[in-house]
């Protein structure tokens, strides 16, 4: 489920540039919330059409390219009054309650938008940057300086060991939560590096046949997380107390409370139990 592509209903088509119709599509955040129109108690992107009861300006507009054949486009409120039948839905709740592709180019969305706020101006020289034609990137007029949209590549891995699997909890999560050894990759490494560092870094361990799993956009950290299978080498678990609190070997009769369905975290999870 985590890979689905975003490209069955959605062309990044950014040139030309139409003008936004009655049934353009609306990615509209107000801060890490997303706008939807409650339809038929089901929640979908608003239309240009359905925007005009928001007492709001749009800020900080962007065309996106091209939903369900029709032009979308992502903006800004600060806050103010949401009409009676509109919602705001934190991202991640988004999930459970929009369709899987609406979901995928929420996140899409959210970080252009944040990317747009935090590059508005030049970080060598202070300019106003403008924006680039044709592509997501801002260049500064005075010292050239381009700024593109930023991912930071982070790996996710599920260790092995027999018919065990390696779960730890951090204390960045909530509740009870236990899942796999994930960090952002560094300058110099290979993922596969970033991969045996992290799990020797928060856990202490070794090891070894280290696989491709899948990917997933994570935008709730503008980050594209690789997800990675390895077998248990060597070593004892030792938490670093510093991310993570706790680690463990689970059987598949014996396991925490896990990761939320739409993480690649779960789908490598839900390999490993149906496996077993
Ligand atoms: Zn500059």
């Amino acid at each position: 489920m985590a890979k689905q592509s975003i490209y069955k209903r959605y062309i990044t088509e950014l040139e030309p540039k139409p003008q936004p119709g009655e049934c353009s599509y609306w990615f509209i955040f107000c801060k890490d919330r997303l706008l939807v129109e409650v339809r038929d108690d089901k929640a979908e992107l608003p239309y240009r059409s359905d925007l005009d009861g928001l007492k709001v300006s749009l800020i900080r507009t962007r065309h996106l390219g091209r939903f369900n054949e029709q032009p979308c486009y992502v903006a800004e409120i600060e806050s103010g009054s949401i009409p009676p039948d509109m919602r705001l839905y934190e991202l991640r709740a988004l999930y459970y309650a929009v369709d899987f592709d609406i979901f995928l180019l929420a996140g899409k969305a959210f970080q252009i938008i944040n990317w747009d706020k935090t590059h508005q101006f030049c970080g060598r020289c202070g300019s106003k940057m403008n924006e680039v034609e044709k592509e997501i990137a801002k260049i500064c007029p005075r010292c050239g300086l381009i700024n593109y949209t930023r991912i930071s590549p982070a790996v996710i891995t599920a260790i092995f060991k027999e018919d065990k699997i390696l779960l730890a909890h951090s204390a960045a999560f909530k509740g009870k939560l236990y899942s796999l050894i994930a960090g952002f990759v560094e300058p110099g490494e290979t993922l596969e590096d970033g991969v045996r560092r992290e799990i020797m870094e928060e856990v202490g361990l070794s090891v070894k046949n280290i696989k491709y799993f899948g990917s997933q956009a994570w935008p709730f950290s503008s980050s594209l997380m690789v997800g990675y299978t390895a077998e248990y080498e060597s070593g004892e678990i030792t938490v670093d107390h510093n991310e993570i609190t706790d680690a463990d070997w689970f059987d598949v009769n014996n396991l925490p409370e896990l990761p939320a369905e739409y993480s690649i975290a779960r789908e490598m999870i839900n390999v490993y139990i149906n496996r077993f």
